[in-house]
């Protein structure tokens, strides 16, 4: 199992998604789970604040994460759980620890039900799978990480895109339950003058020859 951390335009969802194709394993972004709940609470007309609430809709939330598509209880939610009202809301549905219990928990079954695969979030490395064989923590310089995000969203301007990945790193990083920080045994790599290619190597190669085999 291949956990990868960092914060928001990172490089993970890319390079994590590479690195199980390289690998022929499958890929999870968590981050999209999180990013459903708040799809969920937002659709109910629900408080992100409210913390019953938005564990409700987590607990009931019927999730089907495949490679190109996400549909949260029946409805493809896609495009939506990218955009700026969920980006908006997702941090604060993330800190509330009963989302997270059900999510890691959620994280835990899926890779229990595969035997690996690749896991890519905030707190993959610390919390959800202490034990895996490999940790990588991703960073870039801020300003790297808004240019790379404000590339993947034509609609909104890179001031916008810089002020919500300060705001969200400062939420992520400073939360009371399993704050984006990276694992005392993870590898840090600084993707900012990296290309994707390069990264997935780097990852790659880290790996137990028997796993780069596979
Ligand atoms: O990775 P992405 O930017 O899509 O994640 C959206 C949000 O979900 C993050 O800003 C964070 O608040 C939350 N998240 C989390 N733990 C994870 C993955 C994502 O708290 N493992």
């Amino acid at each position: 199992m291949i956990a990868i951390d960092g914060p928001a335009g990172s490089g993970k969802s890319t390079v994590a998604r590479a690195v199980a194709d390289r690998l022929a394993l499958p890929y999870l972004d968590t981050g999209a789970m999180y990013r459903s709940v708040a799809f969920t609470v937002l659709r109910a007309a629900g408080d992100p604040d409210d913390l019953e609430f938005s564990a409700n809709a987590a607990r009931s939330m019927e999730l089907n994460l495949s490679d190109d598509q996400v549909v949260v209880n029946g409805v493809d939610a896609t495009l939506q759980i990218r955009g700026p009202e969920v980006t908006r809301a997702v941090s604060a549905v993330a800190a509330n620890p009963l989302v997270r219990r059900e999510m890691v928990s959620r994280q835990r079954e899926w890779i229990e039900r595969r035997g690996g695969g690749v896991l890519e979030g905030r707190d993959i490395g610390t919390v959800v799978f202490p034990d895996a064989e490999l940790k990588v923590y991703l960073t870039a310089d801020e300003s790297v990480r808004a240019q790379r995000r404000a590339k993947e969203v034509t609609d909104l301007d890179y001031q916008t895109v810089a002020a919500d990945i300060t705001r969200r790193d400062t939420v992520d990083s400073t939360r009371d339950v399993a704050p984006l920080t990276e694992a005392d045994d993870a590898i840090i790599i600084d993707t900012t003058r990296l290309t994707v290619e390069e990264v997935v190597t780097r990852i790659v190669e880290l790996l137990p020859s028997s796993d780069a085999e596979q």
